[in-house]
């Protein structure tokens, strides 16, 4: 299959980017390059030894995506990962995040109609529980109002695809709630690229230990948690992106518009503090830290229950959080 890719230069797109090519796919990445680098698309030929598809431009904007759709002919899905996703920005620029996340999915969702494109797997998080009741979450669980305009435009999103789906236009959709991603892929070759100073652990870890950053802090050891640090459900990007294809092709298989939610995830939780450990003992390298305040806003523990997408897609993480923290390393290395 021929599939759009939105923001298949960024960190999730572009290993989505290089799992649809081992599979037999062809991916078609539209990227405005905000929070990703052009150089990416070389990285991506290099590992998979073929000519990358791709189109720089703004998936807001409706004559672009149209000139996408014209010009590669059969596109026979999308996988909309074009958004922006700092949650600390957001909520100094909220009307950036929900002008830029909702316009560019609703703009896709008609250019998709136009086309005739029927399969959309849009990129949603774990945020949309907000304070989970209690873990491992289920997709039944309720949906909260989140933390932060970025986790709002999540929750909006999904309702944005699910009413278009059921208000009878031929679109079929699933949104993946991811858990944590981390880790890069295998080669070294691509790998996330915060801007700045990295708000998210495993980069922060990760600059710790080449000595870009002084000390990571870590937020909090007094929360009711086995070691009193944070737990969450870290998720190796490469799982992640297999996630994506299977559910491509479980959305080709379904004859009337179809919508579903599905947690990906470990379904297993680890403490900030376990990182630290398993990271220096994998790469034999010492992370400087230091415990600090609580970040506002940060929940105790978060891990999924993956149970739904297993039984329904058959998909599973194969990859270790070692093998996450050994592929994230191999990254930071190759960068610096
Ligand atoms: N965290 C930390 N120091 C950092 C960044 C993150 O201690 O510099 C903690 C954070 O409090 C949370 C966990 O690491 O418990 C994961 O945070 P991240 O921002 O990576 O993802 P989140 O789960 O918040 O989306």
């Amino acid at each position: 299959m021929k599939i759009l890719v939105t923001g298949g230069a960024g960190f999730i797109g572009s290993h989505t980017a290089i799992e649809l090519i081992s599979k037999g796919h062809t991916p078609v990445i539209a990227d405005n390059f905000s929070n990703s680098e052009k150089w990416i698309l070389g990285r991506l030929e290099e590992i998979s030894q073929q000519e990358i598809i791709f189109y720089e431009g703004d998936c807001s904007d409706g004559n672009f995506l149209a000139e996408v759709f014209s010009r590669e002919k059969n596109i026979a899905g999308a996988i909309h990962f074009a958004a922006k996703k700092a949650v600390g920005e957001s909520m100094e620029k909220p009307l950036i995040y929900y002008k830029n996340n909702l316009l560019s999915l609703i703009v896709l969702l008609e250019t998709m109609q136009e086309f005739g494109v029927k399969n959309l797997v849009f990129s949603s998080s774990a945020t949309v529980y907000g304070e989970p009741g209690s873990c491992p979450i289920p997709e039944t669980a309720p949906r909260q109002k989140a933390a932060s305009p970025y986790g709002n435009t999540k929750v909006i999103c999904e309702d944005i695809i699910s009413d278009s789906v059921f208000g009878g236009k031929n679109i079929s959709a699933i949104s993946l709630r991811y858990f944590n991603p981390i880790g890069a892929h295998p080669s070294g070759l691509i790998g996330e690229l915060p801007i700045g100073i990295p708000n998210n652990l495993v980069p922060y870890v990760t600059q710790a230990a080449a000595g870009i950053r002084e000390k990571l802090t870590v937020f909090g050891n007094d929360y009711p948690t086995p070691d009193g640090s944070g737990v969450r459900d870290f998720i190796h990007v490469v799982d992640l992106a297999q996630a994506h294809i299977k559910t491509l092709e479980y959305l080709e298989k379904q004859n009337t518009p179809f919508y579903d939610v599905f947690n990906v995830g470990t379904g297993q939780g680890n403490s900030v503090l376990e990182i630290i450990q398993t990271f220096e003992k994998v790469n034999g390298v010492e992370v400087p830290y230091e415990i600090g305040p609580r970040r506002p806003g940060d929940i105790a523990t978060c891990f999924a229950d993956p149970q739904k997408i297993e039984k329904t897609l058959g998909w599973k993480t194969e990859k270790t959080l070692e093998e996450s923290l050994i592929d994230a390393w191999k990254w930071q290395n190759y960068l610096t």
